[in-house]
């Protein structure tokens, strides 16, 4: 049993009272029983001493359960976003990951054909020959 283990316990108990050994074990990657002795060697609580809380990751709301999203719309708006298109305005559904990926890549983000063209024609008309 290293310190470091020992001292990650102790200040997790500290500073988190609700968390729970289970998971303690799974965050230090060590058995259940390893951080009971640590507790008890510590004679600090083994057990919970406050229920475990648990939010919506998206807008903050109790759960009662170990869920992540309160509602489908908070599951929505973890997962998807609504960008703009570039040329009308239009508002645009994508997944995030997806939105990422094209922010990075400089990809330029339209609704339709006839907007990506148009926006080209108007912004960058050299690079029209490519759709041509
Ligand atoms: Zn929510
Ligand atoms: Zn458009």
């Amino acid at each position: 049993m290293t310190t470091k283990t020992r001292d990650a316990v102790k200040y997790m108990r500290r500073w988190e009272p609700t968390i729970r050994a289970t998971k303690m074990a799974r965050m230090l990657g060590v058995t259940k029983a390893r951080i009971r002795a640590i507790l008890v060697d510590e004679n600090l609580p083994t057990k919970v001493i406050a229920k475990e809380v648990f939010q919506c990751i998206v807008c903050s709301t109790i759960l009662d359960k170990n869920i992540n999203f309160c509602s489908d719309e908070c599951h929505q708006k973890h997962f998807y976003l609504t960008t703009g298109c570039l040329q009308c305005g239009s508002p645009i559904t994508m997944y995030r990951r997806q939105y990422v990926r094209k922010a990075e890549e400089g990809e330029r983000t339209f609704c339709s054909i006839p907007c990506k063209h148009q926006w080209y024609w108007d912004n960058e008309p050299t690079r029209m020959g490519r759709w041509n």
